[in-house]
């Protein structure tokens, strides 16, 4: 009898820290949730940031009572825990009264010194927070909402903690999923270039496009660039999608070309990040110069605001590939507050005017007598314009008389597949 209890005991206590095991929290967490006592709770997840370096820096033995100086900091921390557990490593779990929760004191508490051999380090700690709304679910499920809300804090600011709220949820539960697929899909070929023509404002007459992204997903069908860019950027691989791209329409240029097929200039996005990578911007530069083709078929946009932190470097390549004959496009122009600041100071060949101006000119004077002016300055730097987000002939006829040069937008074009988009071309 003596022996099970003890037994039982030592299975919910941690040997390390001396605070809950995983098991013991579960069990009287539930018992606090369930328990007549009214009132409402929150489960904290805390976890370390950058464990692994301090493993590194204090060895398993300083780690060890690293991590016991975790569970003292919150024994006593201002939210005043019922229980405290560790589910794992460096996973720390806390049921603490809803009332006695200050979030205003969370992010100091969240910056812990600690000191080990005379040398003091500044660890931080995040913490998901769930507002136990839901009595019903397991405790596992609960620590599992807290730790999800984990997902949301950005270290690079100066907050701490996140709470835990179903939309969130379901958003990192689709990038997850995204992200799960994403290798699998560069490596299968799913991601290709849909083209959007874009027309002369005079004549109609299609005279350039824009290669645009699309993931042909085998089940879910076509997935557009708002799903996968966001979570290619996150996790520093744009520059894979960006390559693949320019290469396939690299590639139909040039089968155009030797095939004696109608062609016209093709655009590629380059994201900010593929502007800080250098290899990106070098092999961008050995393709040009391995191609056998006139390199006025290819175009390059840059969002305008990527222009604000672009190195010398990057400039020098983007220098390189318009003397090669290439052209720069600035694209979302007017979207941020560099437009100034950076018309003055770089080199490009055309402007994208960004889709609110297509949206807003109808009916607004002072919308019009911008692009106008816009436009103006543009054609004085011998830049052209093209408008984007025309969607209807009030739009159109609108952006044509303020001068803008071509067209882009649902009203002439929707982006097409390669064959489609081939066979248009050959039409006109
Ligand atoms: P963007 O470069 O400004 O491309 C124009 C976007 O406007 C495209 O959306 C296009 O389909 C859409 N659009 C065209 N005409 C109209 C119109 O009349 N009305 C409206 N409302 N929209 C119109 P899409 O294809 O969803 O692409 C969104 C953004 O994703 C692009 O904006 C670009 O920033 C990015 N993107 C797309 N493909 C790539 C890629 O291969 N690499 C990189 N780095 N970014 C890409
Ligand atoms: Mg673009
Ligand atoms: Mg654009």
């Amino acid at each position: 009898m003596w022996q099970s209890v003890y037994q039982a005991e030592s299975i919910e206590i941690d040997s390390l820290t001396k605070v809950l095991s995983r098991e013991g929290f579960n069990r009287k967490a539930a018992k606090i949730i369930h328990s007549e006592e009214t009132g409402v709770y929150v489960l904290l997840y805390f976890n370390v940031v950058s464990f692994k370096t301090i493993n590194s820096i204090f060895g398993i033995t300083g780690a060890n009572r690293f991590l016991l100086a975790v569970a003292g900091h919150l024994s006593q921390a201002p939210f005043l825990p019922k229980i405290i557990g560790r589910t794992e490593a460096d996973h720390f779990v806390c049921i603490v009264r809803k009332e006695n929760l200050r979030r205003d004191l969370l992010d100091d508490f969240c910056k812990m010194p600690y000191t080990e051999k005379g040398r003091t380090v500044h660890v931080l700690l995040n913490c998901g927070i769930y507002e136990i709304t839901d009595k019903d679910i397991p405790i596992t499920a609960m620590c599992d909402r807290a730790r999800t809300a984990l997902h949301f804090i950005h270290n690079s600011g100066s907050k701490f903690y996140a709470e835990y709220d179903e939309k969130a949820e379901n958003s990192y539960r689709d990038e997850t999923e995204v992200l799960g697929e994403i290798d699998n899909a560069i490596e299968r070929e799913q991601f290709v270039p849909y083209y959007q023509p874009i027309v002369d404002c005079q004549t109609g007459k299609i005279v350039s496009a824009e290669a645009l992204a699309r993931w042909i997903h085998p089940e879910k069908g076509i997935i557009s660039p708002s799903v996968f860019i966001p979570v290619l950027e996150k996790k520093d691989m744009i520059s894979n999608l960006d390559r693949i791209i320019a290469r396939r329409v690299h590639a139909m240029i040039k089968s155009c070309l030797s095939a004696g097929q109608s062609i016209v200039p093709v655009s590629v996005n380059l994201s900010r990040m593929d502007l800080y990578d250098h290899s990106m911007m070098n092999d961008l530069y050995a393709t040009l110069q391995e191609s056998s083709h006139d390199q006025k078929w290819h175009r390059y946009e840059i969002t305008e605001s990527a222009y604000e932190d672009i190195s010398a470097n990057t400039l020098s390549t983007i220098s390189a590939l318009r003397r090669h004959g290439a052209s720069i496009l600035v694209d979302d122009f007017g979207s941020g507050f560099s437009s100034l600041g950076m018309i003055t100071d770089y080199e490009f060949d055309i402007i994208k005017l960004d889709v609110r101006f297509a949206r807003k000119i109808v009916g607004s004077d002072r919308v019009f007598g911008v692009v106008q002016s816009l436009t103006d300055m543009a054609h004085k730097l011998g830049a052209k314009v093209i408008a984007e987000g025309v969607e209807n002939e009030a739009q159109m006829k609108a952006v044509r008389d303020c001068g803008c040069d071509y067209i882009q937008g649902y009203y002439y074009y929707s982006p097409l597949p390669e064959k489609q988009f081939l066979a248009l071309l050959d039409a006109q």
